[in-house]
C-alpha cells in the first residue's frame, strides 16, 4: 500500500498550466501530469494560473508565444488567466472524471470516495483582474477558490516579497479585492506577499488566509519565506501552510530533489502544527517526514475535517515509488 492510499496526499501549488502541456499524458518534461499524480497517490492538487512574469521585464507575452498559447490568450493578464482556466477544464473533461475540479467540501469528499483526483484552482497574483474587483465572482464561477494579491512584482494591489520590491503595503484597491474575495468565499493566498502586505491582509478579519507554497525563515532566511510570527497568524486563522520541497528555500542554496534536507518538513510541521487548526501540507521524500495537514482550509465550509492525520507514515507506507514521484510533484518550478 502506498502512502497515498492511506493518507490522501495534497499539494498546495503547481503552476503546470502556464506551460501549456497535455497533462492527461505521461510527460517526459516537467514535474507533474495526471498519470503521475495518480501513481503517487496525490488526491488533491492545487493548480494556479500565472499571468505576469518577472519584475521589470515581465516576459509573459513572449513566454506564452514560446509555449504555443493562442495570440488572444497572450494579450493581457485577464485573457491569460481565462486561457489557463479553460484549458484545465478541457483537460479534466478529457480524462472523464479521473481528475475533477473541486469547489466545495462535498465535491472533495465525493472525489475522495470514488478515487478521483481533486483539482483546486487558484490565481497567482490578482493583477489578473486588471483592476476590476467585480471579476472575482467570474473567477469563482470558473472554479477558482483562492488567489494571492501579488506575485513576483508589486502591483496595483499590494507588495511582493521579491527582492528590491520595497516591502509595499496593501493598497485601497487591494482591500477592495480582498472584500470581493471574502464575499465570493475565495481564500487569500499569502504566498509572495511582502511582509507589510501580509500584515495588512491579516488586519482584514474577513479574509480567509492561508499559504499555498512557502519556506520558513526558521529553517532558511529568504525573501520567499514566512516568519514565525506570520506562521502563527495563519495558524490562528485556521490557514494551512504548504511547505516548498525545494531545498533552496529550506536549507541554503542547494537545489536538490533527491533527498531530504537537514532542516526539512518535520521541523516546519512541528512549528506550525503545534498551533490551533493549521496544518502543514507537505510530504517528505526518502528522508521520510511526510505529513498531510488540513488542506481544506483552502476551501469554503467545513472541509477542515476532511484530511487530517496525526501520525507520520510508517516506513512501510513510504514506498520508493510514492516517495520519488510525489517529491517531484510537490511543486517547485516557476515560483
Ligand atoms: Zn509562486
Amino acid at each position: 500500500m502506498t502512502a497515498g492510499a492511506r493518507f490522501p496526499l495534497a499539494d498546495g501549488h503547481a503552476d503546470s498550466l502556464m506551460w501549456n502541456r497535455d497533462l492527461t499524458a505521461r510527460l517526459r518534461k516537467g514535474q507533474l501530469d495526471f498519470p503521475r499524480l495518480a501513481e503517487a497517490g496525490v488526491r488533491i492538487q492545487c493548480f494556479t494560473v500565472v499571468t505576469r512574469g518577472y519584475p521589470v521585464v515581465d516576459g509573459m507575452r513572449a513566454f506564452g508565444a514560446l509555449r504555443g498559447w493562442p495570440a488572444a490568450a497572450r494579450r493581457g493578464p485577464w485573457a491569460r488567466a481565462l486561457f489557463q482556466l479553460d484549458r484545465m477544464h478541457a483537460l479534466c473533461d478529457r480524462v472523464e472524471g479521473a481528475v475533477r475540479i473541486a469547489g466545495t467540501s462535498a465535491e472533495l469528499e465525493d472525489n475522495l470516495a470514488y478515487g478521483r483526483i481533486s483539482a483546486v484552482l487558484g490565481v497567482e497574483g490578482a493583477q489578473a483582474l486588471e483592476g476590476r474587483p467585480e471579476r472575482v465572482s467570474e473567477l469563482r464561477a470558473r472554479g477558482v477558490r483562492f488567489m494571492s494579491l501579488t506575485h513576483l512584482s508589486n502591483n496595483e494591489l499590494g507588495g511582493s516579497s521579491s527582492p528590491l520590491m520595497g516591502d509595499r503595503p496593501l493598497t485601497p484597491l487591494g482591500r477592495e479585492v480582498v472584500d470581493a474575495m471574502a464575499a465570493a468565499r475565495l481564500s487569500v493566498d499569502v504566498a509572495h506577499a511582502s511582509h507589510r502586505t501580509f500584515r495588512d491582509l491579516a488586519a482584514q478579519r474577513a479574509a480567509r488566509l492561508f499559504c499555498s507554497h512557502t519556506g520558513v525563515t526558521g529553517a532558511t532566511r529568504s525573501w520567499r519565506n514566512l516568519e514565525d510570527a506570520e506562521l502563527r497568524v495563519l495558524a490562528e486563522r485556521g490557514g494551512v501552510v504548504g511547505i516548498l520541497f525545494a531545498t533552496i528555500y529550506r536549507a541554503g542554496l542547494r537545489l536538490r530533489w533527491d533527498r531530504a534536507a537537514p532542516a526539512g518538513p518535520a521541523r516546519c510541521d512541528g512549528r506550525v502544527e503545534g498551533r490551533g487548526r493549521a496544518g502543514a501540507a507537505s510530504a517528505g521524500g526518502r528522508g521520510g517526514e511526510g505529513r498531510v495537514g488540513q488542506l481544506a482550509a483552502v476551501l469554503p465550509g467545513d472541509a477542515g475535517r476532511l484530511i487530517r492525520t496525526s501520525r507520520r507514515p510508517s516506513a512501510s507506507d513510504r514506498t520508493q515509488s510514492s516517495g520519488s514521484v510525489c517529491q517531484r510533484s510537490w511543486h517547485c518550478t516557476g515560483e
